[in-house]
């Protein structure tokens, strides 16, 4: 059996490592604010570019409030890809503001510029584009799109860290954007956590007061806050993947190209790599029009794989469906299947992924 992922690989390969680091936390005995999150964001702040990282308790909060601190507020309207999780479009709702839905491309899979040119309205406040499958969406065209209109820019970069579009890495293109150290994520806890990156001093002064219940400091509370800080446990645990995450990022493109080199001429649709786009690769994902019976054939056959998503933000019964528009993030979430494709991977598990899924493919 070859597994979708297995994350005991990559923590029995750390384990002294980390033990050490979780010793180091459990003896210093402060938890939350202290050294091991200051490091941590320093060092991911140098990784995206930008001059400040503010740890926070997951990536659905560090999504809620970069939108806060942005100033998304009720009546606001927020424009996100009608395909991604959804997070990218529930804290938008947490802000009190409403998504407005947008199709994709369907190579990419990351929000159509253009459909997002057309669905801007005086209420438009910001634009949350996703790097999809660890994919960057288009930022120099979405920012151009936001300066013209005045809108903020979130990016939701919980798939993509370490990935870049054209001379930026991911994180340095919005006005801030969103980590997620989910543990299946390409950077991931051991636990709940996630950060907020961003080039201005306003928003991530915001986002530490938001963090910490609205206090600037000496119990003084200035705003309605949150609870939502990045512990000391998780941090220095995460000090010491950061440290492997280029070489799990290489990893994950050299198991890309395996891919693509063994499933040439695969009746089968293989991930788009843009141009100007560095591919992180947090998913290899595939499409077949028969999605279900190749999933299904693949399990039989020992290869495990999932579906990033079965269906579409919008048509999720907490946002209650649509009609008939985004024809695009309809066709995919029936067609899209994501191989295995994490750094502790083998040659010989990828070639046996492959000729599996080339032997099915050839039987559909
Ligand atoms: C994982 C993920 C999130 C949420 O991150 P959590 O850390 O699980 O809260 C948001 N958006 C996308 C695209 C994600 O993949």
């Amino acid at each position: 059996m070859i597994p979708f992922i297995d994350l005991t690989r990559q923590h029995a390969a750390l384990r002294a490592e980390l033990l050490a680091a979780a010793a180091r936390v459990l003896d210093s005995s402060q938890f939350i604010l202290g050294a091991e999150g200051k490091a941590l964001e320093s060092e991911l702040a140098a990784l995206c570019g930008v001059r400040h990282a503010i740890g926070v308790a997951s990536g659905t909060d560090a999504l809620r409030l970069a939108l806060a601190a942005l100033g998304v507020r009720p009546g606001d309207e927020v424009i996100t890809p009608a395909l991604s999780f959804v997070a990218s479009a529930t804290t938008i709702v947490m802000a009190g503001a409403t998504p407005v839905f947008v199709d994709v491309d369907p190579r990419t899979y990351a929000l159509d510029v253009a459909a997002a040119a057309r669905a801007i309205t005086s209420r438009t406040r910001a634009i949350v584009p996703v790097h999809l499958y660890g994919h960057p969406a288009p930022m120099d065209r979405v920012m151009e799109l936001a300066r013209a209109h005045r809108l903020a820019v979130i990016e939701d970069a919980a798939q993509a860290v370490g990935g870049a579009w054209g001379d930026r890495p991911i994180g340095a293109w919005g006005d801030a954007a969103c980590l997620s150290f989910y543990p299946t994520k390409n950077l991931g806890a051991c636990g709940d956590a996630g950060m907020v990156v961003t080039d201005r001093d306003d928003v991530a002064a915001g986002i530490r007061r938001l963090r910490h219940h609205g206090d600037t400091g000496r119990y003084q509370h200035v705003e309605l806050g949150y609870c939502s800080r990045l512990d000391e446990m998780q941090a220095a645990l995460l000090r010491v993947k950061l440290e492997r995450l280029a070489a799990w990022t290489e990893a994950r493109r050299r198991i890309a190209a395996r891919y693509r080199a063994a499933l040439a001429g695969v009746a089968l649709g293989l991930p788009f790599e843009a141009p100007e786009a560095r591919h992180v690769y947090h998913l290899f994902t595939v499409r077949h029009p028969q999605r279900e019976a190749l999933a299904k054939t693949l399990t039989d056959r020992g290869v495990g794989t999932a579906v990033y998503y079965p269906c579409t933000v919008p048509d999720q019964p907490v946002f209650g469906g649509g009609e008939g528009r985004w024809p695009e993030a309809r066709r995919a979430v029936r067609e899209v299947l994501s191989l295995p494709c994490f750094a502790e991977l083998s040659d010989d598990e990828v070639e046996t992924v492959a000729a599996t899924v080339r032997n099915v493919c050839e039987r559909l």
